[in-house]
């Protein structure tokens, strides 16, 4: 009698909790690609994330977290550990820098688990890097677990999203979008906080210059339920639902992938679809206030990244400490327009 073949060990990612790091831990995939070919990577990512990952050519299978966010749940991380047991994982590489993440891969048994140090993992983590002071930009910081600990050899690759143009094609059809019309999208939202966001009024701003230039242009609004009340504040400003479309909480976030894919250009405060946007290449302009551009910069092939660069700046709040937010507020929309033209140009 013959037997069984042995399963073929697999890699596990424990994904971020943020889509913007999801995007840019996209080069850490290629490079675990590129060094075994032949070995399936699965990702364990929460539901408001599991869509980025699905659009990344080197994930085999997207597992979703059933745990709650901010709960330890060790019970459920304990059943849900023995679950992964059976799926033969060799490696995992945990990316967010918790305990309780790193807690999965050990009650799993893997035998490799790669990260950093963060909550003093000693023991769950077993390929141990140590955290760079300053920090390095978040795509080298998670590119650098494909190797040994120590310095990244060479500059990681690029993050990568792709969409279909059948996906494509049904987003712009469930949205109400023309595909066959110049198509702007601005995400007037940011999860962080609202000191990150550019005021409603400036993006207002921005759709009346756009619409001005070019009657056939179509501006979409995108962002999660959370996001609807600023956009729609957006749209009243810029003449109404007739001239731009405030789709925030009405599209998954792979809908709204396929249309930042389809856009012509992308204007984002620092969040997660800036950085989707910048992953699919698309024109971007990225605008940063509380946050530190050179942290988690646009890497299309044509981007700006407006920083004022304030003496306050970055403080890296969610809320304004000195509670007139003229890091963003102080970015001109004619500033925003000058850019978005020589980028569309
Ligand atoms: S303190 Fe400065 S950088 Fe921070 S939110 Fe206020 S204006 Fe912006």
């Amino acid at each position: 009698m013959s037997a069984a073949a042995a399963p073929v060990p697999r890699i596990l990612v424990i994904s971020p909790n943020w889509i913007g790091d999801a995007v840019m831990a996209q080069p850490l995939l290629r490079l675990l690609r590129a060094a075994r070919p032949d070995t399936p990577i699965d990702v364990l990512a929460p539901p408001s994330v599991a869509p980025v990952w699905r659009q990344m050519a080197e994930v085999d299978e997207v597992l979703q977290t059933p745990f709650r966010h901010g709960a330890l749940q060790l019970r459920e991380r304990w059943r849900y550990a023995r679950l992964l047991r059976a799926r033969g994982y060799a490696a995992a590489y945990v990316l967010p820098n918790t305990l309780k993440y790193a807690l999965i891969p050990w009650l799993a048994g893997i035998a490799t688990r790669v990260g950093y140090k963060g909550e003093s993992r000693y023991g769950l983590i077993n390929r141990m890097h140590h955290d760079d002071v300053p920090p390095r930009p978040m795509v080298a910081f998670y590119a650098a677990l494909a190797g040994a600990p120590g310095p990244l050899g060479a500059a990681p690759p690029r993050p990568a999203l792709a969409a279909t143009p059948a996906q494509i094609g049904a987003a712009c059809a469930a949205a109400g979008v023309d595909a066959g019309r110049p198509l702007l999208v601005f995400a007037p939202g940011a999860e962080f906080g609202a000191a990150k966001r550019w005021p409603a009024a400036h993006f207002a701003a921005l759709a009346r210059r756009a619409l001005l230039a070019d009657p056939r242009c179509q501006v979409a609004l995108l962002g999660s339920p959370k996001d609807h009340e600023v956009c729609a504040e957006v749209a009243a400003a810029a003449g109404g639902p007739a001239a731009v479309h405030n789709l925030a909480g009405r599209t998954s976030l792979a809908e709204a992938i396929a249309l930042i894919a389809k856009a012509d250009a992308v204007v984002a405060n620092d969040s997660g679809l800036l950085h989707i946007a910048s992953a699919l290449n698309r024109p971007v302009v990225a605008l940063y206030g509380p946050t530190d551009p050179d942290h988690a910069p646009p890497f299309s092939d044509r981007a700006a990244a407006i920083s004022l660069r304030l003496d306050c700046a970055p403080c890296r709040q969610r809320e304004c400490p000195l509670d007139h937010q003229d890091c963003m507020r102080r970015i001109d929309p004619a500033m925003v327009w000058q850019r978005l033209c020589a980028l569309l140009a």
